[in-house]
């Protein structure tokens, strides 16, 4: 018997069925809860937005498995003893592909002059061919790697950057300062994919910002404080910086009065390039769950002296 409880603002009703039919498929005898005693349970299936902080009292909890990608907001939480994985969802990835590509895509073509209008100006601008076009991605795990082999797929010139060298067919890699301020020199268009970890808080500060070529678009979708805020506004007004688009903040929601929200260069999207799908991330759940009942490692461990 395993007692697995759930944790998530978003809720029984969503994760119920999928989980259920995720577990049912492992063949173990389970019981599926939102409401236990702690020390009865022995995995936590867990979302940041559920408000649980203290996991003292879970004393017999063999892994908490967290439905999101990202772990800054836990994986410092000294109460959490066990092991904790984060999500890697294909139903995530695929989501997050499709956003950056079209956000890139956006830049590339140059649609905005078209969506605005050209006000009567019959200028015809041609983009280049996507072939021309040097696309860096910043982080090369689940969701990074995908998006730079979609792009690259599209023809752009991608380059990756990571903390561990990585060969990825089609795409150029980098690592260590020196790859990250190369990979910035050539980053027509740059997207964010990194977690945020003590090594990647404000990254992208006005000396690296400093690194891009004139002009260059930004895509974060990866976390608010990988960028230095004031440094990235003055780099657009300047000029430096083509455009932002940016769908994580500091502070979420992003406060009324904050600049990004009105900036000419600054385009706000509230933390929706992509989510946990609970029909394709259900099953990795379950696959963690028979792992731990195996004896066998988990996937996706988060490694808490990296922070990721
Ligand atoms: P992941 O698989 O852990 O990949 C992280 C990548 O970043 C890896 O390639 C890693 O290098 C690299 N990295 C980490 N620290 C680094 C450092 N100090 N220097 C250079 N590279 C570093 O994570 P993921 O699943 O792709 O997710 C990435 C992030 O996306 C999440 O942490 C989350 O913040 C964000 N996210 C956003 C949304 C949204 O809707 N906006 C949704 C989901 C996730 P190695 O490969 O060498 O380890």
């Amino acid at each position: 018997m395993t007692l697995t409880i759930l944790y998530s603002a978003d809720g029984w009703n969503t994760w119920e069925t999928p989980l259920r039919r995720a577990l049912d498929a492992t063949g173990l005898a389970y019981e599926l809860v939102t409401d236990a005693a702690p020390e009865t349970v022995d995995y936590v299936v867990y979302a940041p937005s559920s408000g649980l902080h203290d996991f003292t009292p879970f004393t017999r909890a063999k892994a908490v498995l967290s439905l999101w990608a990202g772990v800054e907001k836990i994986v410092g939480n000294k109460t959490l003893t066990m092991p904790l994985t984060r999500m890697v969802d294909p139903g995530l990835t695929e989501g997050m592909t499709e956003w950056v590509t079209g956000h890139v895509l956006r830049h590339h073509l140059g649609m905005d002059a078209q969506i605005h209008g050209l006000k009567g100006a019959w200028r015809q601008d041609y983009p280049p061919l996507a072939r021309d076009r040097r696309v860096t991605v910043l982080g090369l795990g689940a969701l990074g790697a995908d998006a730079a082999r979609a792009l690259a797929a599209l023809n752009f010139d991608v380059a990756g950057w990571s903390r561990s060298p990585k060969e990825i067919a089609g795409i150029t890699t980098f690592t260590g300062e020196d790859g990250l301020e190369a990979a910035l020199a050539r980053a027509e268009i740059l997207v964010l994919l990194l977690p945020l970890t003590g090594g990647t808080e404000n990254l992208l500060n006005a000396r690296r910002l400093a690194c891009l070529p004139r002009g260059a678009m930004i895509v974060n979708p990866g976390r608010g404080p990988l960028i230095d805020d004031e440094a990235l506004l003055a780099a657009l007004d300047e000029g430096r910086v083509g455009h932002a688009t940016l769908d994580v903040f500091r502070v979420e929601p992003l406060p009324r009065d904050h600049p990004f929200w009105l900036h000419p260069g600054v385009t706000v999207t509230p933390h929706i390039a992509s989510e946990t799908r609970p029909a394709t991330a259900a099953t990795v759940i379950a696959e963690n769950v028979r792992r731990g009942e195996a004896g066998e490692p988990f996937l996706h461990l988060v490694d808490r002296g990296q922070g990721y």
